[in-house]
């Protein structure tokens, strides 16, 4: 019988596409989630993708906390057969909410991240994938970023994620029989390409790509470009833009690589290795849609990098994987995504 696998935050946007790679290359899930931030509408389109029927054993959803050692308790105990592994997105994002309100992320994603631990080892689970960040490198020095490069979060949320993998690293540490991957994830964007799942905000965006999109859609007017006199070659931020499809593959393939595998802990870039400026992918996207995106260029926003970008070339040595979709196909798809979607899920 196919592994059984919990995700947490499994409805959430990476989330909600990672579940469906993983049902298509054969997997049992139980999503524990507490829709703080998604929709359970998200799930049920993961499934009419993956073909499963309503009440398909093979996606199970618990809605629940992941602080809540009850729910926890249940998630594991649902399970059609033992979990061997957890993929943990469960946590909260907002770098801009973080700065108001430490304690919330602290308890969430650092709090919610030890009591998973805790219900793993009752029961017997020792393998899990963990949603680290690229912002853990703070304003970093080197670029392309490697993962010996100093960690040194310049915020709330990044001291979260920073938090967890040193947390991860002490309990796999403690003893024997840990399989650890923490996945430092670069830009994530875009989306399925049928069009049926992608990321749906809470109120106004605080990221390029679902502001951009949100414009073209006619949901908001103008972009507001965050300066352009950076040391870039047209003066406007670079980032590493992420295929969310990529990304989810990434998770498959460090879960296979875990599962196949002697106990070992990695900490891994997920990124393209290609730098892309915000004028880029206005005018990627302005192509995608066939229509122009209005902007306007503003002040700098506080505690903005002026280029990240991944060396992802150790993911590639111990996972064999490596991103395969461009910013092309990363506009096509957010596109057909915010275009069938122009408010989301609505929930
Ligand atoms: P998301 O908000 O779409 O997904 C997170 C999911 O976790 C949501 O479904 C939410 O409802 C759920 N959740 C939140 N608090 C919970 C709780 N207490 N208990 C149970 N479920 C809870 O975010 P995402 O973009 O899919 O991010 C997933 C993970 O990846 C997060 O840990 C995030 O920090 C990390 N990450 C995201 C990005 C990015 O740009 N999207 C970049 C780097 C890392
Ligand atoms: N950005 C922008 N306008 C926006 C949001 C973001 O110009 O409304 C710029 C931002 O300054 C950065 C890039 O777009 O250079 C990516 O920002 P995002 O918040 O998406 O990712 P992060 O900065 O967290 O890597």
């Amino acid at each position: 019988m196919s592994q059984t696998l919990l995700i947490t935050g499994g409805a959430g946007f990476i989330g909600s596409h990672t579940c469906l790679v993983l049902l298509e290359a054969g997997y049992r899930l139980v999503v524990l989630d507490n829709f703080a931030n998604s929709s359970v509408e998200a799930l049920r389109r993961v499934a009419e993708l993956a073909g499963l029927g309503p009440d398909d054993p093979r996606l199970q959803v618990v809605a629940g906390d992941v602080r809540s050692a009850e729910d926890l308790d249940r998630a594991f105990r649902q399970a059609p057969t033992p979990i061997e592994a957890v993929v943990h997105f469960a946590g909260l994002k907002a770098v801009g909410e973080s700065v108001a309100e430490p304690l919330i992320y602290w308890d969430v994603n650092v709090v919610g991240s030890q009591r998973l631990l805790a219900a793993m080892r009752a029961h017997g689970c020792r393998t899990v994938v963990f949603s680290s960040s690229a912002t853990l490198y703070g304003l970093p020095e080197q670029v392309p970023i490697p993962e010996t490069a100093p960690v040194q979060p310049i915020n709330p949320y990044g001291h979260t994620k920073a938090a967890v993998e040193q947390l991860l690293r002490d309990v796999a540490t403690s003893e024997p029989g840990w399989r650890v991957a923490c996945l430092r994830y670069f830009n994530p964007v875009g989306a399925h390409p049928s069009g049926r799942i992608g990321e749906d905000p809470n109120g106004i965006p605080n990221n390029l790509f679902p502001f951009l999109t949100q414009v073209a859609v006619g949901r908001r007017n103008q972009l507001q470009v965050f300066g352009d006199d950076w040391p870039t070659p047209d003066g406007t931020g670079v980032r590493d833009y992420i295929h969310v499809m990529d990304l989810a593959e990434g998770h498959q393939a460090a879960l296979e690589t875990l599962l196949g595998a002697e106990p070992q802990q990695l900490t891994l870039n997920l990124g393209s290795g290609t730098g892309h400026s915000v004028l880029d992918v206005i005018e990627a996207f302005a192509q995608a849609c066939g229509r122009p995106i209005p902007y306007s260029v503003v002040a700098r926003r506080p505690g903005d990098a002026a280029r990240t970008v991944a060396d992802p070339s150790l993911a590639t040595t111990r996972l064999g994987w490596r991103t395969r979709r461009s910013l092309t196909e990363i506009c096509r798809d957010g596109w057909a995504w915010q275009s069938a979607n122009p408010s989301g899920y609505t929930r």
